[in-house]
């Protein structure tokens, strides 16, 4: 299944990524981990940074599914507001939920550190901009909410705004504890990372995922891989029976530009607004932006790539009906398939009829903060542990 077509960007940052071999003969492992991209790779890393035993089987390369494709902003505030949260599940569970992901963050930044430098991670406030007069009452609300449980939020208003940023939007969010990276970066030196720690890599291994028997599965080429627990991690390459009538699969366009100028804006804020779908841009470190939106209600791609990079140049118009006269030329343009939660909420957790079989599945806009909080909550799983979050985005809450 493709999950993105056009032309992407972050594969180009990275001139030898690690490789590895396929699964030749029958293993035996702890944890069998299906898929090596940021939720896998995660996860590989917090268990065998606990001394377990690690398999990661990845049925094409390491690190080129869906998070090849993704702009890289890492953030603890998600697409949906706490507000909104408060209002649909309740503000103690909403409250929870925003603190898993800040708690994620937090765990992301200091695992970067520990990284070596490579990845790209810049930690970088995020702005969430009212896009018209009448969203500044809702971003009030959730202005005090975020206060009201410690969240790091400043409130900006038209003129702070318009003074500091050179933005001229209604009011902002300014938040922190948020980051950019290199998502494809990210894996490779956690890859490094999780090698050192002991993790058995394997590459163009599928794993046949509707043929598990008890404690073994398969491979497609059909060795055996016998695991006390599986660890699912496979993107949206596969829609588990479990979660099919929760899910909502939408198109979106992304872009990254030729380098610019050096400051293009204040602290390189990340920027975002209310409306939905929602523009989203970022810069990298050598001063390209990033921008995506325009989602769409599609599951197929976009496969014209005329008609992807018309999208591409749209959404740098929308940047620069923010900024004027950037003049951004288009470097990658690419659109991928985006899948999201009826309830705004990731799927993660035991499976409720298989006792060692796990799912991270990090659905919706920071998918990559939910893989960081999915790698812990599992853990906390398999150790048998409690955890304060994993009743809010188990896989069998009713939505
Ligand atoms: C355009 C776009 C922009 C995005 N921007 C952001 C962003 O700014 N910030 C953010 O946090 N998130 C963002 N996301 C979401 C983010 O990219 C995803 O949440 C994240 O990459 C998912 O990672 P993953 O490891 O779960 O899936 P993937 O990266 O898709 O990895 C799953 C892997 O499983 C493998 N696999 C599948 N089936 C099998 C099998 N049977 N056996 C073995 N291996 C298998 C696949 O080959 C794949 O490599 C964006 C997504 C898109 C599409």
């Amino acid at each position: 299944m493709k999950l993105y077509s056009g032309s992407l960007y972050w594969d180009k940052t990275v001139d030898t990524p690690y490789r590895f071999e396929k699964v030749k003969e029958g293993k035996r492992t702890q944890v069998l981990i299906a898929g090596g991209g940021i939720s896998g790779t995660l996860c590989a890393n917090v268990l065998s940074a606990l001394g377990m035993d690690v398999i990661l089987a990845e049925k094409n390369k390491i690190g080129i599914g869906s998070s090849l494709a993704s702009t890289g902003l890492l953030q603890y505030r998600s697409d949906k507001m706490l507000c909104e949260f408060a209002d649909d599940i309740g503000e103690e569970r909403g409250r929870l939920f925003y603190r898993m992901c800040l708690e994620a963050m937090d765990q992301l930044t200091l695992l970067n550190q520990s990284l070596g430098g490579k990845t790209e991670y810049r930690s970088i406030d995020s702005l969430y901009y009212a896009s018209e007069k009448k969203d500044v009452e809702k971003l009030v609300r959730e202005y005090a909410l975020l206060r009201k449980y410690d969240f790091p939020v400043e409130f900006l208003n038209e003129e702070q705004l318009k003074r500091i940023y050179q933005i001229h939007k209604p009011c902002a969010l300014r938040t922190w504890h948020d980051a950019d990276v290199n998502p494809y970066r990210l894996i490779q030196s956690l890859t490094r990372k999780n090698i050192e720690q002991g993790v058995r890599y394997y590459e163009n291994t599928e794993l046949d995922l509707d043929n598990i028997k008890g404690n073994m599965i398969l491979t497609k080429e059909g060795h055996p891989i016998q695991f006390e627990n599986l660890i699912l991690t496979t993107g949206y390459s596969k829609i588990y029976p479990i979660i099919k009538d929760k899910i909502i699969i939408r198109r979106t366009y992304a872009f990254c530009s030729k380098p610019m100028k050096d400051d293009l804006w204040k602290d390189d804020v990340m920027v975002w607004e209310t409306k939905n779908p929602y523009l989203y841009f970022r810069t990298t470190m050598d001063h390209r932006i990033i921008g995506g939106g325009l989602d769409e209600d599609q599951k197929e791609l976009e496969q014209d790539g005329e008609k992807i990079m018309a999208k591409a140049k749209r959404i740098a118009g929308q940047i620069e009906a923010i900024f004027p006269n950037f003049g951004i030329q288009i470097d990658a343009a690419w659109n991928a398939l985006f899948y999201g939660s009826k309830d705004g909420i990731p799927f993660i957790g035991k499976d409720p009829d298989q006792g060692n079989r796990y799912y991270l599945l990090g659905y919706e806009g920071n998918g990559m903060c939910y893989s960081m909080a999915g790698a812990m909550i599992l853990k906390d799983d398999i150790l048998g542990k409690p955890n304060l979050y994993k009743d809010i985005v188990r896989l069998d809450r009713g939505i």
